[in-house]
């Protein structure tokens, strides 16, 4: 009996699982193993959402697998040593996982590597599992080892055939006498709370969030997607996080017939041009891309009421308030936000992405850190130096009011637009609302940053 073992990281789905599928075309017993990983969980960065998430996606994983004949196979600790006692104890020769980007998984599948050619056993990292196209796929012609700037890369992009879509396996069934474990509930990444209300996770909800959004919705997209109240973007990034969906199936069914449906995939090929920047310098997690001389400033009692939504300006409260409630928040909320904190607050963007990495359940460490370093103009956007003005975008964005009005219930009063700016109401209004001043002067904030970028 041959046994092989697919190790999951963020491609927690049985559809279209390349190292899943090559785990079972290969041997006659499959161990899906999960390891929850004690170095990320000791991190402390997931928060109670993002724990609740992983869990529901881990559950549905199970069940994806019962189907199929197997069971999720949980243990806690170092993924490669685990990998290494089973691979022993089942005398595996073939262990199969996703190719991923990050510092992390650039280490553990070195060390993975050694540690299982010491056993006599081979690692297949399977490309084009959590990205559509292979970073290595696309390579510049002067020679360098990635892409940094956008629109030659989506031009080689939009030109690479995707690989077709693969269907689960017919079956997974485990070795005998395998315990399969526990699956881990929320408290087994985090100690914080969830709050409600916040996204489905696990294939089953990915896949009928896809065929909600491609059957409609996303022939809006080019109009709608910065409507902030309308919410008309498809959510799937959580799903796409941690590969409940996999990005070549959601391009090959939505298509590209409408000019939504282009400008949707054209959002894709930002998740994977970041993915291929990470791959090539896995250090930009943590430094600049592009170093601007950044003195940046330290002051905590901003940046507390930055992350708690008490700023004083109601459109980047919502944003951050919505953060903390659904473990989402709008892109056009992202970029307004974190252009505050950078530009306007003039604050570190580690401290930022730190704060949107343990509370969004899509955030990743390409999307989140690189999308910060644009922001914060460290990173690839060839306008570093440009200003969100808050109110200018409120008023294009949300023209009415009504996103800041669901997301700060302490102006839910205040009609039309006026709730942009709460400094402008009489007095008598002002001393109902429990609502703070502006923190900062914008065009005073704006000379600041732009003297200090001189
Ligand atoms: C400061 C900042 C931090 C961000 N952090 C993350 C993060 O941690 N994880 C994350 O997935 N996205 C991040 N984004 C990108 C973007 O905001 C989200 O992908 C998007 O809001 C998710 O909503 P959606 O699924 O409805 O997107 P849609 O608008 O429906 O887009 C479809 C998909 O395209 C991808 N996408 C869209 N915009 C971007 C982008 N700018 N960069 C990379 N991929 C993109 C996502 O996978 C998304 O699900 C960040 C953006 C900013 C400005």
């Amino acid at each position: 009996m041959r046994v092989s073992l697919v190790l999951f990281t963020r491609d927690l789905r049985v559809h279209d699982n390349p190292a899943l599928r090559a785990a079972a075309d290969d041997a006659d017993r499959v161990i899906p193993l999960f390891v929850v990983d004690s170095r990320i969980v000791a991190s402390g960065y997931p928060g109670g959402n993002r724990a609740a998430f992983l869990a529901r996606c881990l559950a549905d994983l199970d069940a994806g697998l019962r189907a199929l004949g197997g069971r999720l196979v949980v243990r806690t600790g170092d993924p490669v040593r685990w990998v290494r006692t089973l691979v022993d104890e089942h005398a595996i020769r073939d262990v199969h996982l996703s190719d991923d980007v990050s510092g992390h998984a650039q280490r553990r599948l070195a060390r993975l590597r050694a540690e299982l050619d010491e056993a006599g056993a081979r690692v297949h990292a399977h490309t084009e599992t959590i990205t559509a196209v292979a970073p290595a796929r696309l390579s510049p012609s002067g020679g360098q080892d990635h892409f940094a700037v956008f629109t030659p890369y989506l031009r080689r992009w939009l030109e690479t055939p995707l690989r077709s879509v693969l269907a689960p396996p017919d079956t997974v069934r485990l070795p005998g006498g395998l315990s399969p474990g526990a699956l881990p509930g929320p408290e087994a990444f985090s100690s914080a709370e969830a709050t409600a209300g916040t996204l489905d996770g696990g294939e089953r909800a990915a896949r009928t969030a896809l065929a909600a959004w491609a059957a409609g919705p996303v022939d809006d997209y080019a109009e709608g997607h910065d409507d902030l109240a309308g919410d008309r973007t498809s959510h799937l990034s959580p799903h796409l996080h941690l590969g409940t969906l996999s990005a070549v199936e959601v391009l090959h069914r939505v298509g590209s017939r409408t000019p939504g449906a282009r400008e949707f995939t054209r959002q894709l090929a930002w998740r994977d041009f970041h993915h291929q920047v990470l791959a090539a310098r896995p250090a930009c997690a943590r430094q600049d891309y592009r170093p601007r001389g950044d003195r940046w400033r330290d002051a905590p009692a901003e940046l507390r009421a930055w992350q708690e939504g008490r700023t004083g300006f109601p459109i980047v409260d919502a944003g951050m308030r919505q953060l903390l409630r659904q473990g989402w928040m709008h892109n056009r909320a992202r970029l307004i936000t974190a252009s505050f904190l950078t530009k306007t607050l003039y604050l570190d963007w580690r401290a930022g992405a730190r704060h949107y990495l343990r509370h969004l359940l899509d955030g990743d460490i390409a999307n989140n850190q690189l999308n910060w370093q644009w922001v914060a103009g460290t990173g690839t956007d060839s306008r570093p130096n440009r200003v969100l003005n808050p109110l200018r975008q409120a008023e294009r964005y949300d023209p009415d009011g009504a996103y800041v009005r669901r997301h700060l219930p302490e102006l839910g009063e205040i009609t039309g637009p006026e709730v942009h700016r709460p400094w402008t109401l009489s007095e008598t209004v002002r001393s109902r609302l429990d609502y703070p001043e502006p923190m900062v002067d914008l065009a005073g904030a704006r000379e600041r940053f732009l003297a200090a970028r001189r």
